[in-house]
């Protein structure tokens, strides 16, 4: 990817990707003493609109890391909207694009701490490239534990977390899977490596709770509402066993640079007949009309780039 050409939001203010320099010693990259977001734009080529999706909640969640983390973001939840819709407009995104917002640790020193080390964010948008296939993953239970909160929390998106993920990740595709499903260290499902996960069992929809080590999924919360609300499906939040995923009808991930994606086979166990299942597809039909800006109730998800600037196109 060419990234020269990209305005990023660093420092306080905006400047050429290149321009962005961050030291070698600084202890975000040193320690993994950051938080970061994956913020979602679909461009709609009839509209020639970019909608960026939930953007406020990726924020609130964003404030809520970097206060576990002690990290102080200097910016509003309502600045960093602004600041979002101002840089994706700088940069002209007239395509599918990711946002990344990232705040660290920004001392360059040697000394592992939180306290007394000051803080830096900055926002880096990129061309969005699809992430899992969405005709259905080959999936296995890794061999990682999840991250317990006892150690340090997965409801905060947390980068030295992502140490957790990247082993599951990279074990799963060496060994010839897609995807890696993470348990806790109880042994009770928890998520993908990026993803929250959900099962179909007789028409109900389950998912691990909040206390079950995942992270608290912006999708996730987006796909309780619509199955409730719009498919009237009963929704059940609780512990699931790793039994539990063999014997469902559907399982499916979802997250920002997922959507939902549907699970063909775990642990070589083929789930339902191997494609998308009924349920599944529905919900994914309305997320994609949802974030594609087909669904008027839902334009509150929504944030315009460009009309909210009045930018002609
Ligand atoms: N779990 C983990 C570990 C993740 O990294 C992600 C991606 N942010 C998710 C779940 C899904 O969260 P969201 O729907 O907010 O993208």
């Amino acid at each position: 990817m060419d990234l020269s050409s990209i305005t990023v939001y660093a420092e306080g203010g905006f400047r050429r990707y290149e321009d962005a320099k961050v030291g070698l010693l600084t202890h975000g990259l040193q320690y993994g003493t950051g938080c970061f977001e994956g913020i979602r734009g679909y461009w709609v080529q009839e509209e020639r609109e970019l909608l960026l999706v939930l953007l406020r909640d990726h924020f609130e969640r964003f404030a809520t890391s970097a206060k576990i983390l002690t990290i102080s973001l200097s910016k509003s939840i309502d600045e960093l909207v602004d600041i979002t819709v101002e840089l994706c407009q700088r940069n002209n995104c007239r395509t599918d694009t990711y946002v990344r917002p990232f705040a660290y640790k920004a001392a360059e020193d040697v000394g592992v701490r939180l306290h007394g080390v000051p803080d830096a964010f900055a926002i880096v948008p990129i061309p969005f490239t699809p992430y899992l296939d969405p005709s259905g993953l080959h999936v296995c239970v890794s061999s990682w534990r999840r991250t317990d909160d006892t150690m340090a929390p997965p409801r905060a998106k947390i980068t030295g977390l992502y140490v957790n993920s990247a082993l599951a990740k990279s074990e799963a595709v060496q060994n010839g899977y897609d995807e890696a499903i993470l348990l806790s260290h109880d042994g009770h499902v928890a998520e993908g490596s990026a993803e929250n996960i959900f099962l179909v069992r007789k028409g109900v929809l389950y998912t691990p709770d909040p206390s079950q080590n995942v992270l608290e999924g912006v999708t996730r919360r987006a796909i309780i509402d619509i199955a409730r609300r719009e498919l009237g499906l009963e929704i059940v939040e609780r512990s699931i066993d790793r039994g539990e995923l063999y014997a469902a009808e559907e399982v499916f991930f979802t997250g920002t640079a997922v959507g939902i994606c549907h699970v063909s086979s775990i642990d070589r166990r083929i789930v339902g007949n191997g494609t998308i299942g009924p349920i599944t597809q529905s919900l994914s039909n309305l997320y994609q009309r949802i974030v594609t800006g087909r669904e008027p109730r839902y334009e509150g998800w929504l944030t315009r780039t460009y009309a909210s600037a009045g930018v002609k196109v």
